[in-house]
């Protein structure tokens, strides 16, 4: 009996030493680590230069409140992201987890509304399926039944629009109108609920556990942004699982040169040393409220700087190993390894991804697009099968959190050829395991 307690009851192998992309359980068991925890280990784990830059700033001071002291630690990693933003998009607001990031952007969007004189502007206007976090404001906004539904009475109800799943709608994903059919499903939302009542729109560029990888469409994302400006309404890019590398680029909105407002990131940026997080501000957002009085919002641990030297060297170690190119490449042949599977198993109906965020999608029948009917919790079977191998990968209900069936496959970024071979091998097993 063990007085913590998590999701549920099932005891889990004790963790003992990991290192790189591989873990092992007190019994000596060895895991390959198939989906950086999730979607956090990013450069993998016990990396030596960061663990020295760790213990350099733990011989400094491992605290200072925020409203004390700057420290060097949280001044040069707010230098550093600000250098890796569009320019403009450059004051930072520490924070220590994605959910608390999502918190402090819908925060900092309604102060500038209050600020500049657009204080009916209150909405935040996201997508189902979505996953944005689990505080009751993260939570308002993100599109995913089942972890939404208890707590409805004690939310506001916040606008939502349908991810962009071409691959359920039958649409062609690189035709433009595809993009532009999705996109304005916005500008009809942002009219029915009244422009000027919307503060924002947030969405994960590439989703994550709520859609498993879904790429959008041609055009999506320009057109969202046009969509935004011609009504005032901001645009808050989710980077939490998809920022420091995970899908090729630092930030996933390059692949699209999309310019957010704000931009919130989490996971790859601690990488799983510490808790760390991010809200990355257009500073016309943030000088109206710095005058009109100060951002009414902040956590204990905010700017903590030894989670600060972490992240720095964190971000290090994804420029000097060249991670994101290493995402480029590695995830390209995931991608197609994932596919040569889908050819041989026919309960794999998509194959999705970007970078080193790649996912594919249990189904009944491929051409009807009809998921396993729910009693057989496939995505969960399949990862016990897998993890019970010896390999971890991710997974969630896929459509709307009710039904569908996805497993993401998301090693760190410092994969090799070796460890994709492993990673296949596993998941090729366990796929006969499973059917
Ligand atoms: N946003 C996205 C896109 C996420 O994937 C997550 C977590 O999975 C969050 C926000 C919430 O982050 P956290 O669990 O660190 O609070």
């Amino acid at each position: 009996m063990s007085n913590l307690f998590y999701q549920g009851r099932g005891r889990k192998p004790v963790l003992e030493q990991a290192r790189g992309v591989y873990m092992w359980d007190r019994d000596g068991k060895r895991y390959l680590d198939g989906s950086s925890g999730a979607m956090v280990c990013n450069i993998g784990h016990s990396d030596p230069n960061v663990l020295a830059a760790m213990r350099r700033q733990m011989d400094k001071a491992t605290f200072g409140y925020r409203l004390h002291f700057e420290t060097e630690a949280s001044e040069r990693l707010a230098a550093k992201l600000a250098g890796l933003c569009p320019p403009g998009l450059d004051r930072v607001f520490f924070v220590s987890g994605g959910s608390e990031a999502v918190e402090s952007a819908m925060k900092l969007a309604r102060q500038h509304a209050l600020a500049t004189g657009q204080g009916g502007r209150c909405k935040v206007i996201s997508r189902t399926p979505s996953y944005h976090g689990c505080t009751l404001g993260a939570l308002a906004v993100t599109g995913y039944a089942t972890l939404t539904a208890p707590f409805e009475p004690m939310m506001r109800d916040m606008p939502k629009v349908p991810a962009p799943r071409a691959y359920l709608d039958d649409l062609n994903p690189n035709d433009p109108a595809t993009g532009q059919y999705y996109a304005d499903m916005l500008d009809a939302k942002i009219r029915s609920e009244g422009p000027d009542s919307v503060l924002a729109f947030i969405l994960e560029p590439v989703g994550g556990a709520s859609t498993g990888a879904l790429v959008p469409p041609a055009g999506y994302m320009q057109r969202v942004r046009e969509i935004c400006d011609r009504h005032g309404v901001l645009l808050i890019m989710d980077e939490v699982m998809t920022g420091a590398g995970r899908t090729g680029r630092f930030f996933a909105a390059e692949h699209w040169v999309t310019r957010p407002d704000i931009i919130v990131m989490s996971k790859g940026l601690g990488a799983g040393y510490v808790p760390l997080g991010a809200m990355i501000a257009d500073a016309r957002l943030v000088e109206p409220v710095l005058d009109a009085g100060g951002f009414a919002h902040g956590f204990t641990y905010a700017g903590n700087p030894l989670a600060c030297a972490a992240g720095l060297a964190v971000i290090d170690e994804i420029e000097a190993q060249g991670l994101c190119r290493n995402a480029t490449v590695m995830g390209e042949k995931l991608l197609a390894r994932l596919a040569g599977l889908m050819q041989k198993h026919e309960i794999i109906g998509d194959v999705r991804g970007k970078g080193l965020l790649c996912a594919f999608e249990f189904m009944a029948d491929r051409d009807s697009k009809a998921p396993l009917p729910r009693r057989l919790n496939a995505y969960q079977r399949f990862v016990d099968i897998a993890y019970g191998q010896g390999l971890i990968v991710y997974s969630r209900r896929t459509r709307d959190g009710i039904e569908g069936d996805h497993i993401l496959v998301c090693p760190p970024l410092i994969v090799n050829d070796t460890h994709l071979d492993e990673i296949v091998d596993g998941l090729e097993t366990s796929l006969v395991h499973y059917t």
